[in-house]
């Protein structure tokens, strides 16, 4: 059996900014603040910066990330948000959390973000029945890559609906140069280890342009407080980032531009070396992808997993099985005529090998695993 090389290496990047994070850390831990300290109004600051616009409100994970603008907008009973089945439970988990109904829309073939013709039909197709009413749009910005706000916006802003960029996998993405949130009311992010900007634990922001839905969503963030700290304006939740963690990620955002470009050239070296062999992934005309994961489709995947797996490659697929068809989400709305290019794609995905620290000789051998594969 040979050596495994790993998916994603983050003790790679321990190594190469180990000094100053751990300096970052014992600071903390001297100063005594742990919960929304100092630093995690500084990395507020610094997360609205490098997004080129809007404040960010710093949370507890990403999943509250999207639950708060919704809380903050009162959306609930009765209301309809549409959201992507192709995705991580949390973007359509938040919608039933508070109170109002998923509506599932399907995606785009190539780049596998929220198709604006499903979108349509799925909000014409809720307005026809009348049972629910069309509240928000929330689209995943998957993989990495943003999602085609520039033909999202306008549905949204037709019906009225509120549009929440998930971009839990793809902060740091821009389309013309531009964060999602050029077009989105609210852009939530996750700062899980393993996203491509990640805390070492729990920790997410959302950011907004918006000043008064900053401070509704920042009374949610701690128990709905009201002009006092111990009033209440609203029901709220408890979503506070320790301040442990936005040390370690004010020294992680210092090298991330960087690091998004260290992704960029893995992600080339596939591309030039995959594309004949395999579908490799496609990125809109003007977008910078994070390069979350690096996701192709092949059509014998188990053979094709076995065989990398043999060749010390490790894959992982996301996702298995699109949310519409787990049992606690079955009962929610579909887009008309259903979700056949998300049922098609669940099939066929799998993820390589993706990090900013990658050798040249791993990306050597994934390349020859993959070539070398006779489905
Ligand atoms: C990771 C992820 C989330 C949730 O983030 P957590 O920090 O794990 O709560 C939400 N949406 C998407 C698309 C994700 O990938």
């Amino acid at each position: 059996m040979t050596d495994m090389i790993p998916f994603i290496d983050l003790q790679a990047q321990r190594a190469r900014i180990k000094d100053r994070m751990d300096a970052a850390v014992m600071k903390v831990l001297d100063e005594g603040r742990y919960i929304l300290g100092p630093e995690v109004g500084e990395l507020e600051a610094k997360l609205a910066e490098f997004a080129g616009m809007g404040r960010a409100l710093s949370c507890a994970n990403g999943t509250d990330a999207i639950l708060i603008p919704l809380m903050a907008w009162g959306i609930g009973r009765g209301d309809a948000v549409f959201v992507p089945s192709f995705t991580f439970a949390a973007s359509a988990e938040v919608v039933v959390l508070a109170g109002a109904s998923p509506v599932f829309v399907d995606i785009d073939p190539d780049t596998y973000n929220m198709s604006p013709e499903s979108l349509a039909a799925a909000i014409a197709d809720v307005k026809a029945k009348g049972e629910l009413t069309p509240k928000a749009v929330i689209a995943v910005d998957l993989f990495g890559q943003p999602a085609d706000y520039p033909a999202l916006e306008p549905i949204a802003r037709e019906h009225g609906l509120k549009l929440v960029s998930d971009c839990a996998q793809a902060y740091g993405s821009t389309l013309g140069g531009k964060a999602s949130l050029n077009w989105a009311d609210a852009l939530t992010v996750s700062f899980y280890p393993a996203k491509p900007l990640g805390a070492y634990g729990d920790a997410g922001a959302v950011l907004c342009k918006d000043d008064a839905l900053f401070d509704t969503m920042k009374s949610v963030r701690v128990h709905g407080e009201g002009a006092s700290r111990y009033e209440y304006a609203r029901i709220g939740i408890n979503s506070r980032l320790d301040t442990i963690q936005a040390a370690i990620l004010l020294a992680k955002l210092e090298v991330f531009a960087e690091e998004i470009q260290m992704r960029q050239r893995v992600a080339d070296a596939y591309n030039s070396r995959l594309g004949n062999a395999v579908k490799t992934p496609k990125v809109i005309d003007g977008a910078q992808s994070t390069w979350a994961q690096y996701t192709i489709e092949v059509d014998d995947r188990d053979g094709f997993r076995a065989h990398l797996a043999e060749q010390g490659v490790p894959t992982a697929i996301y996702y298995p099985i699109p949310l519409h068809l787990h049992a606690p989400y079955a009962s929610y709305p579909v887009a008309p005529g259903g979700l056949p290019v998300t049922e098609a794609a669940a099939g066929r995905v799998v993820s390589l090998p993706m990090h900013p620290d990658m050798p040249g000789g791993d990306i050597d051998r994934v390349v020859a695993a993959v070539t070398g594969f006779r489905g």
